[in-house]
């Protein structure tokens, strides 16, 4: 027998073979390639381990600069991933993950994404994508029809044309939202009178044109902090994002819009788009969509929703009411990987008008030329993959009823689980669900009894106690590893105002159970109560110092 090669070598031998032959029956990345297909929940159970592994113990497994002169046989190097970056990755598919809008996904997506990968076309042009790019356009129809239901002739107009575009593809709801406010800006600094428009003269001569100090996007306080990026790469700078104050359930009150809108204009500051959040990313709610639309056509403002995660329920008959006044929007973000179940890396932005993208229509010679049906001539992203395949397989597979039994359970779910919050004397609902999104805190009886009576100044003191609380219980539950739930800081008015540290659940994965959103509140008043000794006495001695008096 040869003695086997215990280095691999770096001949352009040993380098064609990566690119001809797979790896053997036996070998390592064969064997997880067969554990995937075959369990993958048991894969990610067996191969996340549990426990927490401080930040600065792993990143010494990242730290070194160096790019190998030494190359690795292919098993070896991945059963390296395995120990020291698989074992130490997030179990986001797990039932008692629930703290982020990252989810489970469907099975047949592995398969499926493998092939995406072998064909890595690419979405830029039609000469590297060929059937992916009409597929894409499709893609973007149905969603486009799921919000503004236009009739057969538009779609049959519309979808493939190619100097129209009903909307953009693209990584996530980030680069969606920043798309959508390119292009109302670009509209709303259009040619005119001899000024060659914004996208060709810059937007210092664009607003010495129109006579403008400013331009200011107004979305509500709950806004994505997305929108502070597009304000700040459209160069209107971060202030160029207006913050409108929300009433006690998080949705944007319609007078303090007007107002602040006249504020703006009183000081020629153009407000040029208002957005409309439809599932806001830490609370879940939805703005009164109809009324910012009749705002936005008073005054002439774009119309966007930011619809990334709550935008899937259009797909659920019992729920779309929810999002009404939507298919009012000039354009609408979605994300497909959230409430959709796609992987990762898959956003998209509708526009009600297929003509709305022209005013950010880009063209070169040697591809996107004009008239051709190249996607990248709308889109701010240049080379692209093939996500859209998922999306198209998830719609035929899962089909529309499918998605929408899973946008009634977990809403079904969430309003569960805000009835088992509110049954416990020990916890209280912060922020009621609308959709699968609720938020949370403990509060110890006696504490809840000396906040009805205390003082203003008593009762700021045992807030900053209790976000300490909720803080500590949140960190130790995700070091346990047993449950996953996320926190964020609200100011909600029922509580003061005040800056109040809140727990945070997403509830989209089908197989998070009943049973284990009891244990995730046991397992909470656990930590609460044994874990943080120090912090609970101050809390006691003050409520009892309150109740005292
Ligand atoms: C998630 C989210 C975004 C950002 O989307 P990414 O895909 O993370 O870029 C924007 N807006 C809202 C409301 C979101 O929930």
């Amino acid at each position: 027998m040869v003695s086997e090669q215990k280095t691999a070598d770096a001949s352009f031998e040993s380098l064609l073979r990566i690119f001809t032959v797979p790896e053997g029956p036996d070998s390592t990345l064969t064997q997880i390639e067969d554990e995937l297909s075959r369990n993958l929940n048991k894969f990610l159970r067996e191969h996340i381990v549990a426990e927490e592994k401080p930040l600065r113990e792993i990143e010494k497994d990242f730290s070194s600069p160096v790019i190998p002169e030494q190359p690795e046989f292919v098993s070896d190097h991945t059963q390296h991933l395995l120990d020291t970056l698989v074992s130490h990755s997030v179990h986001t598919s797990a039932p008692s993950f629930i703290g982020h809008m990252t989810s489970a996904l469907p099975y047949f997506l592995m398969p499926l994404s493998k092939i995406m990968i072998a064909l890595n076309q690419n979405l830029v042009k039609i000469e590297t994508s060929k059937a992916f790019t009409p597929l894409e356009r499709q893609v973007l129809g149905m969603l486009h029809r799921l919000i503004y239901a236009q009739n057969d002739k538009f779609y049959s107009q519309w979808m493939h044309s190619a100097n129209h575009s009903l909307g953009a593809f693209c990584s996530g709801g980030t680069i969606a939202n920043i798309t959508a406010l390119w292009v109302a800006r670009n509209n709303a600094l259009r040619p005119q009178n001899g000024f060659r428009g914004v996208e060709k003269e810059g937007l210092f001569k664009a607003m010495k044109h129109y006579g403008y100090e400013g331009m200011a996007i107004l979305v509500s306080e709950r806004g994505h902090y997305s929108l502070k990026k597009a304000a700040d790469v459209l160069g209107l700078g971060q202030d160029g994002l207006v913050a409108v104050k929300t009433d006690s359930n998080n949705r944007i009150c319609p007078e303090s819009l007007q107002s602040k809108i006249q504020e703006l204009k009183a000081k020629s500051i153009k407000p040029f788009a208002v957005v409309g959040v439809a599932g806001t990313t830490e609370t879940g709610n939805i703005d009164p969509l109809a009324e910012i639309a009749a705002i936005c056509q008073q005054e002439n403002c774009h119309f966007h929703v930011d619809a990334a995660w709550g935008g899937a329920t259009l797909m659920s008959n019992n729920h779309r009411h929810l999002l009404n006044g939507i298919e009012l929007a000039d354009s609408v973000t979605i994300d497909a990987h959230k409430q959709l179940y796609i992987p990762m890396g898959a956003g998209m932005v509708l526009f009600k008008d297929p003509s709305a993208m022209k005013s950010i229509e880009h063209h070169a010679q040697y591809i996107l030329r004009k008239g051709s049906k190249d996607l990248g001539s709308h889109t701010l992203e240049g080379s692209r993959s093939g996500m859209a395949m998922l999306v198209y397989a998830s719609m035929h597979i899962i089909s529309r009823p499918g998605y929408e039994l899973l946008i009634d359970q977990s809403i079904k779910k969430a309003a569960y689980f805000a009835n088992l919050i509110k049954q416990q004397s020990d916890f209280e609902l912060v922020s009621e669900p609308e959709l699968c999104l609720l938020t949370y805190r403990y509060v110890p009886e006696n504490v809840r009894q000396a906040v009805a009576v205390a003082s203003e100044a008593q009762r700021a003191d045992m807030n900053k106690l209790l976000n300490d609380l909720t803080k500590f219980v949140q960190k130790r539950q995700r070091e346990n590893g047993r449950s996953f739930v996320s926190r964020t800081r609200l100011n909600p008015i029922q509580n003061g105002s005040l800056n109040t540290i809140v727990f945070r659940v997403v509830l989209a994965n089908p197989l998070s159970s009943c049973e284990i959103l009891q244990s995730v509140l046991e397992e909470q008043r656990e930590i609460a109560q044994t874990d943080a000794p120090t912090l609970l006495t101050k809390i006691n001695q003050l409520a009892d110092k309150i109740l005292a008096n």
